[in-house]
């Protein structure tokens, strides 16, 4: 027996609706918040519970959410008019607005369950309002009527081919204790599955929902002529038919056989047959009538009662047979009612009354009715919950009137007195009761007497406020930036329209029609300013030339703008009648920008839709349209089913400017077309995207699903002006780089198409590559076939090696495995498992996989869809195939006991499989473990000498000998002083990318090859390479530049980047998001405004930094000056670098260094340094610059005279770290001694080239300065330095700093120069509809005179402005928000690297994350009293450390993604490095640890005691002395259990 588990009516209708239909909407108040129906529908779909209805068994209806105020029922049309049989579930909220919808699909088998709302006070009126759309409507007012209500629609539904409504109120079933879910038995054999199969064979046309289409639900009557020529006929009605094409009601003919064929329509025919031996049968359409409905209805109840036991009837009489009054309920107090009367005394005026209600609200079957009142009744009372009333008398009263007043005994008719009925509570109801009957007993009742309370304040269930939603205001924003005041949305929400309700003012409709109004307004009032120009009375002369001005500009924004505020001076100075008339309609001096705001609902019906109504006027308004629905596989297969493409149709409508936007990839283009919108003189279009699930989705999700849409051309970003040509400009600009195949039709006809071509070369590949071809698979296959073809001819025994691998090692074992195989006679191939097809694994013959373990111990990303595969295939047969697997995995790298098992999870997992699906194993399984002597070799070297003799090809002799692997000293060594195949690669226009020996060597010039991590799971789908793409690093030494080299860089973003600029840790200027195509040309803008960027990366001295100090300007004058001299001293000076980037293109001239030289590396030599090296400078107190992380920290030290003297000279420090690699630690500087300044530069070159001879170049790991220092020791190390110098370094000078963060905000200088550091978080110069920082800092720099300073936190300070312009500078501060520093100290004093999307290493976010996690932290801050106290914060997305983690009090280190290693115990100014606190948490741990910590801080802390030392001292955390014990005594022992 079921246990009773439905609790609601609207769950057990989602549960009927969901087993009833192909698709069903659910319309719930947002995205984000779930219905009471839509939280049933989602448990059935996650449970993948199929369906009843669909063509093929087994399959899960779709459930699509549809927010209550985007127009739902429009989706409805689409699918059901492509033969799916579609269902709603809804709030009573949308039937009205939804009327001219209705109507139409009443001719449709759509069903709508609909729950009343609000739901403590329904409005029946809803229903009421409705009745006459043609829907069939049925009432339930229990759970178990719900349930049985809601089968009865859906059938009724497919049997007669019309649209049925059923609704409740939940009031009325308040009482009611669970019920069992519906019995799938009972709803299989009450729906008629033949009737639906009908109706989903068969498409229906139709482009147009409000124009009559033309369909109505017909019937199909047999008539039957008898074959001997009898001229009698009979008709009779066959098994229910419809029509199912559009068009009036028609008689269709069936063929002319006379037995068995008699199927009518298109229909299967799978029915019985109708026939008789002897006639000729011929079918006629008609519209399916009341009566059929209610034949249909009663068969569903007949097989209803036989499967349950349970009655139902068109209306429903309780009560006694005798009554003499009754009750006819059209409200939800029905089972209220019922109670009152059952526990009434014999004394109770309503102690015998009987009660009705409608099953069948519609059709009204009075005959029915007159059935089921007892022919005892005299009196009915009729109550009606009806709180909008626009006529007189209660539709329901005037139903009972016409059903009893032409019944049979119209002389006996029962009188009838309608009630509006209040709300009702339990204590009121026999109050109530007793009001009604007196007034229906009394000798004269009264009609519509109100019983009840009349107002209740009804409260709005959450979500169904109207609103926009949050994350759409982003448009909003911008379109207030650039308009200001001027700027006027017709439909705006909230708008103030005396008498006109919310929902009708922000309609589109309504708004346009406002907005022809006003502009109406405004050409009569240019008319009256000219006549008044003509000849108008003023008191002064003033006026009349102002105003004829005007009167000319008065179309032109800017203009007339400019012009509208004199001229109300002097109308306002003139004072005449006629000036103050003029100025009584002020506002229309100013042009405003005109905008409408519309949503994708219209694309769903273009051709009447909002969009057309503007195109169509030809009147200059400006529209801008937010689509919201995300880019999914399913979105792109559908566009076109549900969705018509906005910006096609009013492109080809050809009077319209029409842009694609999207905030979230591209601000500047957003801007772009909103002022070209607002400046085109006609309809202008710009169409928003901004894509979202839910309303609460989080920004960064909001922009991984652009990037998608946008990169695959899904939401192409575009502007169409049709006037461009007559101005010599292309109409069409791509501002992205795919587009869809419709636009490319669009622009191929109009000729577009070779302009853009011919403007963006790169265009054309993307164009064989749009999105939804199968390009995928028929790569796989070639790339498959091409290695079958290499290897016939070859003898042996196939051996397939398949790899997955995220860093290089799986791939190259497997390549040498492959190799190593080949020279044993087999017939080898290696490829990635993902490149392999699928369906060619159970015709392999021996098989071996090799694969990393990638995050939580998932497979790399090159393998996971073959796995995935494997895993879920149930018919995959590998009986004949052997196999082996090697995995490398790091026993360490989850410490935790519980997450052991992650260790090679993808290897042992794909072994299991393998056994299990029939394989062979070859050998065991292979783990290789970081953790062993030689890494993953150690256990790889086990395992290959035992496949190799499962293979019976051990004892092979005369192996060649293999080459030993090629290190990047090799690349180094054969690139000819950098050179390489750098240019030839940035020629070929085949790839995005650059060979593998090149991206090392271009390191060197200042820039990294990466890809799009947000990308790449989706571009691999669609079987494209991965998004390749370019960052580029300046050198910036001392991190100063000029406002004009800003400026510069602000254009290089726009035109060659991703709009934004990171400012570094190491106070540089880096660019993101360059195509291959775009790198030279930035590289060439970079050197225009004489900045460089080589050896800002590679295995070269880098950028030198220098303490920012803007409080003393001579003092950091001179340190800076030394930071330059010693960036220039180690500059590398191969001529690679001008003759790649800069030479012109008659390769004669160069732009910076001049004539070339021979190549020599005076400092360098061939192979350059094992590793990078990196010099920093910084000026006590201040320790900004982190002296204690870099290869060489120098501590400025001022003389007796206050002027710069020396520095002392640290050495060794460093930040990266491997995981779990003991032999890897962060270590700080050791103090080598003071050295003069004037020297400085040549201590600095010969510690370098102690490290260039004695690094470590064999292993990379262990190469840099800080590992030679620890391997040879402080002192040698510092006496080899001596000696190339030839004199020693003194004694150590006193020096003390306070602390390494910067100072935010004004300070003065000691010449009296005013300087602001702005807080950059974490370095992100990017505009955001909420922060323009970009534009402020741009405009900023157009008039600042003084300089920029970068800082090595990653902030900007505004160098250099004299107290003449400091009024200025502050208003452009605030007018742009930068002046804002009013941040809790813990954000101010924090810093994350780069990591995602773009970063290649990153195994966890950090840019995008850090900012939330503290936003998390700020209530307790706030709480605990620290929002003030500077807490040093420190993120990065991997052990590399470009934030400098290791000397943060408190840390987090990417460990996988959304996983994090955390770290305590950093000294505050940056002289201790942390130590591990936990490994592998996730923000809720993180959360639980930081929140109470936060609180013990602020209460036991002691005085001044920082955040870092305070966790030493409770004993978190141990201190950690130098590098080498970083890895002892950490708070968490890692386990080396199994
Ligand atoms: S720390 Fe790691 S993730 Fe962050 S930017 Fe540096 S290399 Fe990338």
């Amino acid at each position: 027996m079921a246990v009773p588990s439905v609790r609601t009516p609207e769950e057990a209708a989602a549960r009927v609706a969901y087993l009833s239909s192909d698709v069903v909407i659910s319309v719930q108040p947002a995205q984000a918040i779930d219905s009471e129906f839509s939280k049933a529908l989602h448990s059935l779909g996650a449970s993948k519970t199929p369906g009843i209805i669909a063509c093929t068994e087994g399959s899960i209806p779709e459930v699509l959410t549809v927010r209550h105020n985007a127009d739902p029922l429009l989706s409805v049309f689409a699918p059901i008019r492509s033969g799916k049989l579609v269902s709603v579930t809804s709030s009573s909220s949308i039937l009205l607005p939804s009327v001219p919808h209705l109507y139409k699909l009443a001719q449709y088998p759509v069903v709508i369950h609909v729950s009343l709302h609000p739901l403590d006070y329904p409005d029946f009126s809803e229903i009421s309002a409705i009745r006459q759309t043609g829907f069939t409507f049925l009432q339930s007012q229990s759970i178990r009527e719900a349930q049985d209500i809601a089968l009865t629609a859906h059938a009724l539904a497919i049997k007669s081919g019309k649209g049925v409504i059923h609704f409740f109120s939940i009031r009325s079933s308040f009482s009611d204790g669970p019920t069992t879910t519906e019995d799938r038995g009972v709803v299989r054999s009450v729906l008629d599955l033949h009737a639906a199969r009908r109706f989903q064979a068969v498409k229906t046309g139709g482009s147009t929902l409000h124009a009559d289409d033309g369909r109505i639900a017909t019937i199909t009557e047999d008539e039957v002529s008898y074959a001997n020529g009898g001229s009698g006929s009979i008709s009779g009605i066959s098994s229910p038919q419809y029509e199912i094409s559009n068009g009036h009601p028609r008689a269709t003919t069936a063929g002319n056989s006379s037995v068995g064929s008699s199927r009518p329509t298109s229909s299967a025919g799978d029915g019985p047959p109708f026939s008789s031996a002897t006639s000729v049968i011929s079918s006629v359409a008609r519209p399916v009538a009341s009566e059929d409905i209610y034949r249909f209805v009663s068969e569903i109840w007949e097989q209803l009662r036989g499967a349950t036991n349970r009655v139902y009837h068109a209306f429903e009489y309780i009560g006694p047979p005798d009554a003499e009054e009754a009750l006819f309920v059209f409200g939800a107090e029905t089972r209220l009612f019922e109670e009152a009367i059952h526990q009434a005394s014999s004394g109770d005026l309503y102690a015998k009354a009987g009660i009705i209600t409608a099953r069948l609200y519609r059709p009204w079957l009075g005959v029915k009715l007159i059935d089921t009142v007892p022919k005892s009744v005299k009196l009915i009372a009729v109550l009606e919950q009806i709180r909008r009333r626009t006529t007189k008398w209660g539709p329901t009263l005037l139903d009972l009137l016409t059903a009893l007043k032409s019944g049979p005994s119209q002389s006996g008719a029962p009188l009838v007195v309608g009630y509006q009925l209040g709300f009702i509570t339990p204590a009121t109801s026999s109050q109530a009761l007793s009001k009604v009957f007196q007034n229906l007993k009394s000798k004269s009742p009264l009609q519509n007497l109100e019983v009840g309370h009349a107002y209740r304040s009804v409260v709005l269930e959450p979500g169904y406020k109207l609103g926009q939603p949050t994350v759409e205001t982003a448009y909003m924003k911008i379109l207030h930036q650039v308009f200001g005041e001027h700027l006027h949305i017709a439909n705006a929400l909230g708008a103030n329209n005396a008498g006109i309700n919310a929902s009708i003012s922000s309609s589109p409709e309504f708004g346009f029609g406002s907005l022809l109004a006003r502009m109406e307004r405004r050409k009569l009032f240019i008319e009256k300013v000219k006549e008044a120009v003509k000849a108008g009375v003023f008191v002064t002369e003033a006026p009349r030339d102002c105003l004829s001005r005007w009167a000319l500009a008065a179309g032109d924004a800017k203009k007339a703008n400019d012009i509208a505020p004199n001229v109300i001076a002097q109308l306002t100075a003139d004072s005449s009648p006629l000036s103050t008339r003029l100025l009584s309609s002020q506002p229309l001096f100013f042009k405003e920008s005109p905008w409408l705001i519309g949503s994708d609902a219209w694309a769903y019906d273009l051709g009447n839709s909002g969009v057309h109504h503007v195109l169509a006027s030809g009147e200059n308004i400006n529209m801008l349209i937010i689509d919201s629905q995300p880019y999914s596989e399913r979105a792109v297969a559908d566009a076109e089913r549900r969705k018509k493409d906005i910006g096609l149709y009013a492109m080809n409508f050809g009077n319209a400017y029409v842009a694609s936007t999207a905030v979230y990839s591209s601000y500047t283009q957003v801007l772009q077309a909103m002022i070209e919108a607002d400046q085109f003189d006609g309809p202008s279009i710009v169409l928003a995207y901004l894509p979202y699930n839910k309303e609460n989705d989080s920004a960064l999700t909001i922009l991984q699903e652009t990037k998608k849409a946008v990169d695959l051309g899904y939401w192409p970003l575009y502007r169409w002006n049709p006037l461009g040509e007559n101005k010599g400009e292309p109409n069409f600009s791509l501002d992205s780089e795919r587009i869809k195949k419709e636009l490319q039709e669009f622009l191929r006809r109009d000729n577009q198409l070779t302009q853009l071509a011919k403007k963006h070369p790169e265009f054309s590949a993307n164009l064989s590559e749009d999105y939804g071809s199968e390009i995928r698979s028929l790569q796989k296959r070639k790339a498959k076939d091409a290695y079958n073809k290499l290897i016939e001819g070859l003898f042996g025994a196939p051996l397939t090696i398949l790899f997955a691998s995220d860093n290089g090692n799986a791939e190259s074992l497997a390549k040498r495995l492959a190799s190593r195989g080949k020279a044993r006679g087999l017939k080898t191939l290696a490829m990635a498992m993902d490149d392999y097809p699928l369906e060619d694994l159970s015709n392999e013959e021996n098989l071996a996989f090799i694969t990393s373990t990638a995050g939580q111990g998932e497979f790399p990303q090159n393998g996971r869809a073959l796995w995935d595969a494997v895993k879920n295939s149930t018919d995959l047969d590998i009986s004949s195939v052997n196999y082996a697997v090697f995995g490398l995995g790091d026993r360490h790298y989850w410490p935790r006991k519980e997450d052991k098992v992650y260790y090679n999870k993808p290897a042992k997992d794909l072994d299991a499989r393998l056994e299990i699906l029939g394989g062979k194993r070859l050998t065991d399984t292979g783990l290789g473990d970081d953790q062993d002597p030689d890494g993953y070799q150690t256990g790889y070297q086990e395992w290959e000498p035992k496949l190799w003799k499962a293979l019976c090809v051990d004892n092979v002799e005369g192996l060649p000998e293999e080459p030993a692997p090629r290190t990047n000293e090799d690349i180094k060594l054969a690139s000819n002083y950098l050179r390489g195949t750098i240019k030839e690669g940035l020629e070929d226009q085949s790839t995005g990318a650059i060979s593998a020996d090149d991206q090392q060597l271009t390191k060197f010039h200042g820039t990294y090859m990466q890809d799009d991590r947000d990308l790449r799971d989706e571009r691999k789908a669609q079987g494209l390479e991965p998004k390749y793409i370019f960052m580029i690093r300046c050198r910036l030494p001392g991190g100063v530049a000029t406002p004009s080299q800003w400026l510069q860089m602000d254009d290089i973003s726009n035109e060659h980047g991703n709009e934004t600029m990171k400012l570094t840790t190491r106070q540089t200027f880096q660019f993101h998001g360059i195509i291959k195509g775009k790198l030279r040309p930035a590289m060439r803008a970079i050197n225009k405004a004489l900045m460089t960027t080589i050896a800002a990366c590679g295995d070269v001295n880098r950028n030198v930094m220098c303490s920012s100090l803007p409080e003393k300007s001579r003092y950091h004058r001179d340190v800076y000056a030394i930071s330059q001299r010693i960036s220039d001293h180690l500059l590398p000076s191969t001529t690679a670098y001008h003759e790649i980037w800069i030479k012109d293109e008659d390769e004669k001239r160069t732009q910076v260094a001049g004539d070339a030289v021979q190549d020599y590396e005076p400092l360098y030599g061939q192979t350059y340094l094992p590793r990078k090296f990196k010099i920093t400078i910084a000026i006590p107190p201040h320790n900004d610059t982190d002296v204690y992380a870099h290869d060489i920290g120098l501590i400025a030290i001022k003389g007796s005279d206050g002027q710069l003297e020396g520095f002392n000279v640290l050495a060794g420090g460093g930040m990266g770290v491997t995981h779990n690699n003991k032999k890897t630690y962060p270590r700080t500087g050791s103090m080598l001694g003071y050295f003069a300044a004037d020297k400085v530069h040549l201590a600095c070159e010969k510690v370098m080239l102690v490290q260039r001879d004695y690094g470590d170049r064999k292993n990379r790991k262990h190469a840099r300065l800080k590992y030679t220092m620890d391997d040879m020791g402080v002192d040698i190390f510092k006496s080899k330095v001596e000696a190339l110098l030839g004199e020693k370094f003194a004694e150590p000078k006193p020096f003390h700093f306070e602390s390494n963060i910067d100072t935010f905000g004004w300070q003065k200088d000691e010449y009296g120069l005013n300087h602001f550091t702005f807080f950059i978080e974490n370095g992100r110069i990017e505009d955001t509809p909420t922060f323009p920082m970009k534009t402020g800092l741009r405009e900023i720099a157009k008039v600042h005179k003084g300089e920029f300073r970068l800082t090595g936190n990653q902030h900007l300070i505004l160098n250099n402005v004299s107290d003449a312009d400091l009024p200025n500078m502050k208003d452009l501060l605030a007018k742009y928000k930068l002046d804002n520093v009013q941040f809790s100290g813990l954000r101010l004093s924090s810093s994350a690297c780069v990591a995602f999307p773009t970063c290649g290493l990153a195994m966890a976010e950090s840019e995008r994350y850090l900012p939330e996690l503290i936003t998390k932290l700020e209530g307790v801050l706030e709480e605990s009293g620290l929002r003030h106290d500077s807490i040093v914060m420190r993120m990065t997305g991997c052990p590399n450390g470009c934030a400098r983690p290791w000397l943060a009090e408190v840390a987090f280190v990417g460990k996988a993604y959304g996983a994090y290693n955390m770290y305590l115990g950093g000294g505050y100014h940056g002289q201790r490095l942390n130590k591990l606190y936990r490994s592998s948490i996730k923000e809720e741990e993180i959360l639980e640890i930081m929140k109470p910590l936060l609180k013990r801080y602020a209460i036991e802390r002691g005085e001044a005691e920082r955040f870092g030392d305070f966790c030493i001292r409770i004993g978190m955390i141990k201190p950690t002395t130098e590098g080498k014990t970083f890895h002892d005594d950490v708070a968490e022992e890692e386990s080396d259990e199994e």
